[in-house]
């Protein structure tokens, strides 16, 4: 399979962890049969220090013709870094939100995932963490309170804020589809989070999914309020599968979810449209305080690639094999600074990435 992926590598610590990324995804290639083509685009610092502006209709029109994006980071240090002066819409960061509304991402997918090697970071008690989680947050990204009307008014001399919360039937039909979808390539457990008791929004996102469900008989669907789930996953979050949520409650909980792993080195990410497009990031940012010193994780990075094998390519034997990788890595007690710990071989970015790509 021919495999055209564009690379933003970003800023800070970017371009160390892509370079590993595509080490990893070469020897993929190479294994298994296919062809990768790796375009790169600047985006972020990198590109206001060339371009002036944070991204060019250039590098949004090669993102467009990939089968999928893979990224990086962006942003620098923002009390120190000069891209800071600039005003808002000339920062890094006005660059991915321009990409994402670009392509038109309406799906973000992260996966918390405990590592029985790296069950020492996670918070919890044993007698929960003991039992490992492998759960994946869907959030709905384009819609809901965040991109409501909204004003601040003031009656009878008293300030009034209104923020408003709004989706529609297409918009919960086209996340709750995905979400299936993925459910049917996991355990096939979706776990879909609302606030039905109280809010309007959340009865039809309820009702939607029932629907959806409909088409999907082997997926085992649940439905479970915000604040119960905010509970359950500190206390059991063995329990989940695909967590399937609207925008303000998956911000909220996938940034719970990913905390109790403890580890945010290892967190992946993916934002999806409609087709099997996607642009697939860490969690973390750019860490411009170790950037160039070779000490950054790049497993989150190397995640994300193979959850875009997974999702925009279906490549699920491939994603597998990177996962393993991961794992055994791991397993032979290696670690990069951040989830250091006693009796455990310290190395660099690129040791790391190569580690990962010998057990490929
Ligand atoms: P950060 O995630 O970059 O760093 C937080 C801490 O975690 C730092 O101590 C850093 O060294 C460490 N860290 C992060 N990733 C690591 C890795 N892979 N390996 C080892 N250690 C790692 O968050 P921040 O410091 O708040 O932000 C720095 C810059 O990143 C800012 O400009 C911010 O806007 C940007 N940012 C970008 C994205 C993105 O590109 N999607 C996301 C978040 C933050």
């Amino acid at each position: 399979m021919r495999l055209n992926i564009v690379c933003i590598p970003g800023d800070g610590i970017g371009p160390e962890i892509v370079t590993e990324a595509k080490k990893v995804l070469n020897k993929v290639a190479e294994k298994y049969g296919h062809e990768m083509v790796f375009t790169d685009i600047l985006m972020g610092g990198a590109s206001i220090d060339v371009h002036g502006v944070p991204l060019t209709d250039e590098a949004i029109a090669a993102a467009k013709a990939a089968d999928a994006v893979l990224m990086g980071s962006i942003g620098g240090d923002t009390n120190t870094s000069p891209w800071y002066q600039l005003p808002p819409e000339k920062r890094p960061e006005a660059g991915l939100l321009k990409i994402r509304k670009a392509l038109n991402l309406f799906a973000n997918l992260r996966p918390a995932v405990l590592y029985e090697e790296l069950a020492a970071a996670c918070p919890l008690k044993e007698e929960i963490s003991a039992a490992g989680f492998d759960i994946l947050i869907m959030r709905e990204l384009t819609g809901g309170l965040y991109f409501g009307e909204r004003k601040t008014v003031e009656e009878n001399g008293v300030r009034k804020a209104i923020d408003t919360l709004t989706y529609d039937e297409n918009e919960i039909r086209r996340i709750a589809i995905k979400g299936f979808d993925i459910a049917r390539k996991r355990k096939k457990k979706l776990t879909s989070v609302d606030k039905a008791n109280v809010l309007d929004s959340s009865r039809l996102w309820r009702a939607v999914v029932n629907e959806v469900a409909k088409e999907y008989p082997d997926v085992k669907v649940e439905h479970m309020l915000v604040d119960n789930c905010a509970m359950q996953l500190v206390k059991d979050p063995a329990q989940f599968d695909v967590v399937l949520t609207e925008n303000m409650f998956g911000d909220i909980l996938s940034d719970e979810a990913s905390m109790v792993t403890g580890s945010i080195g290892m967190l992946a990410s993916a934002s999806l449209n409609d087709t099997k497009f996607g642009l697939y990031e860490p969690s973390h940012g750019s860490a411009p305080d170790i950037a160039g010193k070779d000490l950054a994780n790049p497993i989150a990075t190397i995640l994300s690639a193979s959850m875009m094998l997974r999702y925009s390519f279906d490549l699920d034997r491939e994603a597998d094999a990177i996962d393993a990788a991961v794992k055994k890595v791991l397993q032979d007690g290696y670690r990069t600074g951040d989830i250091m710990s006693e009796g455990c071989k310290k190395v660099g970015c690129k040791e790391m990435g190569s580690l990962i790509t010998e057990r490929i």
